[in-house]
């Protein structure tokens, strides 16, 4: 079987591409990858998504966005793509290194992941008092004291929502000026529980021989001065990199590996559209990448229809040659 339209990644962007195609009698297949439902089902309150006016749960929402596009037939499947063959149409795809799907149109809605330090004792230490995740493993450090590395929405997020747990949340950051929301930043500000450790990254994690976090080596970058600081946990909030490692050589990149688009949603490749975070070094906003999901729906859905009409004219073209 051919899918019509076949969507790579279940955040805003792929699912409400889903929606869409779903409602263009497409019958799209999307494949959701890990964690389903994307980025979103590893965080707190979303305040700042349209027609939720108290603000919903990452989770929650995505649950809602999934049964809105399966109520009008879009279907899901879990597993992760593990390589796409682009070179030819009907495009390939291989999930979880066994199953193949050939689709006449692809949406790339891989979106990003969390970035790390890429320190060896972050490695060692990752999950045992080291995460990217908050609302997952905040519940493991009650009472304890923690840093939250970054300065941008994404620590002030993190460290607010600590605070329920921990007795002191620290805000490590390399400059001397957030990148947050003003918003976020007097939310963090104004909590009791949140102090800035500025100019300053982390040299190293203390405690791999112990097998869980103890400390930390903390570089002043102005002063170049060293100093160790006992710590419970490290929340590492430095932002994403896009999940776009499967279309390296196959589609055009820029240098951070977001997927360059033009046109809307189109790629270089003809019927293969990209929206959502795996394109989006800007705004980067659930809300932007439901919209560009949306768009990547009707440009698939055109090139449908005019790929469509492209075959009934040479078949017409053929039927009065056979005839002649
Ligand atoms: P950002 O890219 O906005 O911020 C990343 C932060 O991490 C920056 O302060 C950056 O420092 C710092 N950083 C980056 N690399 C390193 C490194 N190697 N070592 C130390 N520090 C580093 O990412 P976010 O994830 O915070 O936000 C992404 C987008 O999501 C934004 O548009 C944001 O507005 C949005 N968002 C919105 C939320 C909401 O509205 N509720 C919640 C969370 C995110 P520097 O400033 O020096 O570059």
């Amino acid at each position: 079987m051919v899918e019509n339209v076949l969507i790579i990644g279940s955040g805003p962007a792929g699912d409400t591409a889903a929606l869409y195609a779903a409602r263009s009698e497409l019958k799209p297949l999307v494949i959701e990858g890990i964690p389903p439902g994307g980025q979103l089902t590893i965080t707190t309150e979303v305040e700042n998504y349209p027609g939720f006016v108290k603000g919903v749960q990452g989770p929650e929402m995505m649950q809602i966005f999934k049964e809105q596009a399966e109520r009008f037939g879009a279907r899901y499947v879990p597993g992760m793509v593990t390589s796409v063959d682009l070179s030819s149409r009907p495009f390939k795809v291989i999930v979880d290194e066994s199953d193949e799907y050939l689709a006449k149109t692809l949406i790339i809605a891989t979106g990003a992941t969390a970035k790390l330090l890429d320190l060896p004792s972050e490695a060692a230490l990752m999950g045992r008092g080291v995460s990217a995740c908050a609302t997952c493993d905040g519940f493991f450090f009650k009472g304890k004291e923690l840093i939250v590395v970054g300065g941008g929405d994404t620590a002030m997020e993190e460290a607010t929502y600590l605070t329920k747990y921990a007795s002191k949340v620290h805000v490590v950051h390399r400059r001397d000026q957030l990148r947050a929301s003003k918003i976020m930043q007097e939310r963090a500000f104004n909590n009791s529980k949140i102090s800035l450790i500025w100019d300053s990254a982390i040299e190293d994690i203390l405690g791999v021989e112990e097998g869980e976090v103890k400390g930390v080596k903390l570089r002043n970058l102005k002063t170049n001065a060293l100093s160790d600081m006992r710590i419970d946990g490290v929340f590492i909030a430095i932002g994403h990199k896009p999940n776009s490692e499967l279309f390296v050589g196959k589609l055009d990149l820029n240098e951070a590996g977001y997927i360059l688009t033009h046109d809307g949603t189109k790629t270089k490749v003809p019927g293969v559209f990209a929206c959502g975070d795996v394109q989006d070094w800007v705004y980067r906003q659930a809300v932007t990448a439901a919209g560009s999901g949306c768009m990547a729906a009707i440009d698939a859905e055109r090139f449908l229809a005019e790929a469509e009409a492209e075959e009934a004219k040479h078949a017409q073209v053929a039927a009065k040659t056979a005839r002649r």
